[in-house]
């Protein structure tokens, strides 16, 4: 089926590169426009659910991400001493649902949406600075005075997106309360097994562990801290050397197998849920629309989903702006509820109070299996839409 509608996507992140795939698998034409000057190179790893995958599934996109990372088969809870608090066989409960949970380099997972979707299809060096619309369409403005119209206007651009600025004016983020850094590092099965991924806990601070490929694991830490308040790039070894230098192995092994310039940081945050994400031609898709603290991997998962959903609202119907509220309120209850869980996990992940410590630690031990694989169970599941014209739609 030909379309003859048209799309700007603001951002070239996971979730503005999977909306543009998605927008043109239903046959729309798109280009995204990024403000950097290329496809962002530094990064660490990042986990994929089940959920994700089965997303990247209507794009036939599944394999080929398979094939950038590693299947973990468990993931393990830990003390930060080591002693294992919980075990999830992820591996086989995420087939049951419908896909593996997996580790990719976040730089990997990038190239291969931006190759796929046609570099042609994206702009660099645009730097959006805001929009209009009318009954006809709408028009994205750019720094240097460039505009760019077309039917409508999806804002990817992250948890600082300009286009939820215009469209909610909802002020900053919230600080959780603690920064994070994470890594990659050469490190061998004998210190990180194949299938085996792990998050330590400590006392205001965690550690967790994921295998990308026979040679990298991805890592990431955090720590409670006050806003901005971490030191140069060039600190955040010694700092991270200061904190887990006595945690269970692997743990002090990693940091040091880590070059010191390739460790990122970020302060964490996220914000309450908004009651609408959009307006008109104009939607929120991603951080940009539900910004989420990293505690259950969900961030780039849920802004894949969002991707798929949003084509499918939109191969549904020609009346755009109703087709975008669809697609709003088809996604906001999950992802409300996934913000509103990462938060309360993040907050209980990060306590300081070594008694509280103490009863976390025996309150995950004793959790039944069913009802950790339940709350698996509801993320790793996502529906995927058959829209009527989905597959009928013209190659990429
Ligand atoms: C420590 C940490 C660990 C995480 N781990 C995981 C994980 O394991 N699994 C998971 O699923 N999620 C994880 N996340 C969350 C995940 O990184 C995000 O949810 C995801 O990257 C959001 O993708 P996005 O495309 O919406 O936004 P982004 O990745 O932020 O992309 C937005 C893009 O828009 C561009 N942009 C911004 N403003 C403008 C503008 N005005 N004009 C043009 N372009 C603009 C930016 O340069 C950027 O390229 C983690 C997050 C953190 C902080």
């Amino acid at each position: 089926m030909s379309d003859e509608r048209t799309a700007i996507v603001i951002g070239a992140g996971i979730g503005g590169l999977t909306a543009a795939l998605a927008l043109r698998r239903i046959g729309m034409t798109v280009c995204v426009y990024e403000r950097a000057p290329d496809l962002r190179r530094a990064g660490a790893g990042l986990s994929l659910a089940p959920n994700a995958i089965q997303a990247l599934r209507a794009l036939d996109l599944d394999m080929e991400v398979r094939r950038l990372g590693t299947e973990v088969e468990f993931a393990e809870i830990r003390s930060w001493r080591g002693a294992c608090l919980q075990r999830l066989p992820v591996g086989e409960l995420g087939r049951r649902y419908g896909g593996p949970m997996l580790c990719v380099a976040r730089p990997e997972l990038l190239g291969l949406l931006a190759n796929t979707l046609g570099q042609e299809h994206i702009r660099f060096d645009y730097e959006c600075t805001g929009f209009t619309q009318d009954d006809s369409g709408v028009t994205a403005r750019f720094a240097g005075s460039a505009v760019e119209r077309a039917d409508l206007l999806i804002g990817a651009d992250g948890i600082h997106s300009v286009i939820r600025c215009h469209l909610l004016d909802d002020g900053r983020p919230r600080y959780a309360g603690y920064t994070a850094w994470r890594g990659m590092a050469e490190v061998g099965p004998e210190l990180a097994p194949p299938g085996l991924a792990f998050e330590a806990w400590g006392h205001g601070a965690r550690f967790g562990l994921w295998r990308i490929d026979s040679a990298r694991v991805y890592w990431w830490a955090t720590s409670n801290a006050p806003e901005g308040a971490l030191g140069e790039p060039g600190d955040h070894l010694q700092r991270l050397r200061e904190l887990f230098h006595d945690w269970s192995a692997p743990i002090p092994a990693v940091v040091e197998a880590t070059p010191s310039a390739a460790i990122l940081q970020n302060d964490i945050y996220d914000r309450e849920p908004a009651s609408r994400w959009g307006e008109g031609r104009v939607t929120l898709l991603g951080d940009a629309a539900h910004p989420m603290t990293p505690d259950l991997g969900q961030g780039a998962c849920q802004a894949i989903e969002d991707a798929v959903i949003l084509a499918a609202s939109l191969a549904r119907s020609t009346d755009l702006p109703a087709a975008l509220r669809a697609y709003e309120t088809a996604r906001r209850a999950r992802t409300d509820r996934i913000v509103k869980r990462a938060r309360h996990f993040g907050r209980i992940a990060q306590w300081e109070n070594p008694l509280a410590c103490v009863i976390r630690g025996l309150t995950v031990r004793m959790t039944p299996r069913r009802v950790a694989e339940r709350q698996f169970a509801w993320l790793a599941r996502f529906e995927v839409p058959v829209a009527e014209n989905w597959l009928a739609c013209r190659e990429l």
